[in-house]
């Protein structure tokens, strides 16, 4: 069997956790902060904040910017529901938005569905592929006009919606750490960018995620590391490590905050894999969905995925999180049969995403699959290939023929 997304542990990765687990320190401490220094000089922020998964770190994001009931963020209706759900967690509303068809937000069906509720924007790079956060940047900017602070919230003069006076854009980038805009990398381009590293994802550290702040004056990127940091560890204001220091037991907690720190064993997994990124990881990604896409450029049958597209002639180059093959003309019903037909053969494959629509809860809320025409074409054909460090050339075609063989069967 030809498994979908194995994580690459090797000796080094073993050897890196032993490291840490001998070192007396399991939690929070120097692992963390080094991966957050190397993570920030790779993305190019001042400060980067690491915690134990996407979902909690950009949920932290939504209660610093104090949104809740009466509030709205608007989300793509195609994306993983931990977007959405991050949302209904804090009280307010989701509000889904059609995509284009290279799977990211519409900015025009964006700019449709912004209004005086609109606290945020999360916009997510599927598969890899960055979305136009220039037009998403831009849409946010001219809510300045008519964006409605809460005044009553944090009346110490840090409350960051009277600072900042525009809705928030807070940028899923679970799929794109590494992806480059114009041959920066994802993460200095929205206010806050969100990373993921789940064990499935480009880089991992088994259960994890982090935040690149990078929002304009004058908001101080430490202050709000602190604030969040402080938030991630029970509103406590001293962490483990601070408490070491000889005589500095005594701490204090500013307001209830949540559990969602980041450890060093997973750091030390993280730092492995951030070395190896560039050198190794990115460039084998590369060479299997461009063998891929070569495979299926020609065939009227499929369409090929996208790694590389130009928008306002900036050049947006996936992360080659996924590779996204879509079938030409086939309905959801035969696109799952192909999908059982490959598994026959040996191999996993998978769909990324339900629109979140399709979703019960998502369903039983009101939201309609018609209302979002282009979100449903993309995903009636998706069949996502695997991808991963030590799928070798020889299992790519081999998966190219489980799918072409497949599709004959169903398909004729
Ligand atoms: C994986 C994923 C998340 C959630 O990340 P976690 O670290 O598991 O919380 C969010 N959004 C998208 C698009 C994802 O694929």
């Amino acid at each position: 069997m030809i498994p979908f997304s194995p994580p690459r542990v090797d000796e080094r990765t073993i050897k890196a956790v032993e490291e840490a687990l001998r070192s007396g320190w399991i939690t929070t401490g120097p692992r963390t902060k080094e991966f957050e220094r190397l993570l920030a000089e790779y993305i190019g922020v001042e400060r980067v904040i690491a915690m134990n998964s996407w979902t909690n770190a950009a949920e932290l994001v939504l209660r610093w910017y104090g949104v809740g009931p009466g509030d709205e963020v608007i989300v793509p209706a195609y994306t993983y529901c931990a977007t959405a759900n991050i949302v209904a967690h804090v009280g307010a509303k989701p509000v889904m938005v059609d995509v284009l068809d290279d799977f990211t937000m519409d900015p025009a069906a964006l700019r449709k569905a912004m209004n005086q509720r609109t606290k945020c924007i999360i916009p997510v790079d599927i598969g890899g592929l960055p979305c136009d956060i220039a037009a998403i940047m831009r849409a946010a900017e001219e809510s300045y006009s008519y964006f409605t602070p809460k005044v009553n919230l944090r009346v110490d003069g840090t409350n960051p919606q009277m600072r900042l006076g525009r809705v928030l854009v807070l940028s899923d980038a679970a799929h794109s750490f590494g992806a480059r805009i114009g041959g920066k990398p994802v993460g200095s381009q929205a206010d806050i960018t969100g990373f993921s590293f789940h064990a499935v994802k480009n880089l991992t550290t088994a259960e994890g995620g982090a935040l690149a702040f990078n929002l304009p004056e004058p908001f101080d990127m430490q202050e709000l590391y602190t604030f969040i940091n402080t938030m991630s560890l029970h509103g406590q204001t001293k962490d483990a490590l601070a408490k070491t220091q000889p005589g500095a037991w005594r701490y204090d907690v500013v307001q209830p905050g949540y559990k969602c720190n980041m450890t060093d064993l997973q750091a030390a997994i993280g730092l492995v894999e951030l070395e190896r990124y560039e050198k190794e990881t990115l460039p084998r990604r590369r060479v299997i969905c461009e063998r891929y896409q070569t495979a299926f450029a020609d065939d009227q049958r499929f369409i090929a995925p996208k790694f590389n597209v130009e928008r306002d002639g900036v050049v947006h180059a996936s992360c080659y999180h996924l590779c996204m093959l879509r079938l030409k003309n086939a309905t959801e019903e035969q696109r799952d049969a192909v999908i059982t037909a490959i598994a026959e053969k040996g191999v996993s494959v998978n769909v990324h995403f339900q629109p979140l629509p399709l979703l019960s809860y998502y369903k039983g809320k009101g939201y309609r699959m018609d209302d979002f025409p282009t979100a449903y074409a993309l995903y009636k054909g998706e069949i996502s290939l695997p991808v991963f460090y030590d799928l070798t050339d020889g299992h790519v075609d081999e998966v190219v023929k489980a799918v072409q063989q497949a599709v004959e069967k169903v398909l004729g």
